[in-house]
């Protein structure tokens, strides 16, 4: 059985976590670094991406997580997840820091307020097949994608709303509210393909 973890500081931490046991995975929330070594990938959840990162400062989570993913662990990170793995943040808060990894510029609540949440159907050429039914709630724009960084899926207009690097994936979207489960499964594959 694959052991993964969910950063458990905020956010929708159990919906990831009944997504990732529905898929065959042993699920562990990460709130300390000695929970961060027993796992063989992360999930960082949507939430609100400026206490994420002050409690991983203040639980002594920031470093280690920084380190692991050098060290090439598998980490999806949705919405605020997202925000958390951008090297590039725009429209953070005063001193808000992410943990970086993959070479992309994020805009941090690009579509504006909760009220104007929005469902989208989105086109995954990775997944062929049907497509992904995406919720965004107050999301993140991947404005600028890097060299080293894919696009895994934009809106029609364009925006990137999915982006790959090595085993690292941020999509700005909750497809843990929506049931989709080929983002969580493409993670599991990658923690199971290091062993
Ligand atoms: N607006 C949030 C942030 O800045 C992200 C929203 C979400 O994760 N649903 O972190």
């Amino acid at each position: 059985t694959l052991r993964v973890g969910v950063l458990a500081l905020q956010g929708d931490v159990r919906e990831h976590a009944a997504l990732l046991a529905e898929l065959g995975a042993e699920v562990a929330p990460v709130r300390r670094p000695e929970e961060l070594a027993t796992v063989g990938g992360l999930v960082i959840p949507g939430g609100e991406s400026t206490v994420i990162d002050k409690l991983s400062r203040t639980f002594g989570l920031q470093e280690p997580i920084r380190t692991a993913i050098a060290d090439g662990m598998p980490v999806l990170g949705t919405c605020a997840g997202l925000i958390m793995l951008s090297n590039t943040l725009v429209d953070g808060i005063e001193g808000q820091e992410t943990f970086g990894g993959l070479d992309v510029l994020t805009r941090r609540n690009a579509f504006g307020r909760q009220t104007e949440s929005f469902e989208a159907e989105l086109d995954v050429p990775e997944f062929g097949g049907d497509p992904v039914h995406a919720a965004f709630i107050r999301g993140p724009v991947v404005e600028s994608v890097g060299p080293a960084a894919t696009t895994l899926a934009a809106l029609p207009d364009g925006r990137v709303v999915a982006v790959e690097q090595g085993d690292l994936l941020g999509i700005s979207f909750h497809p843990e509210i929506s049931g989709e489960p080929r983002f969580h499964q493409r993670f599991l594959d990658r923690v199971a393909a290091r062993g």
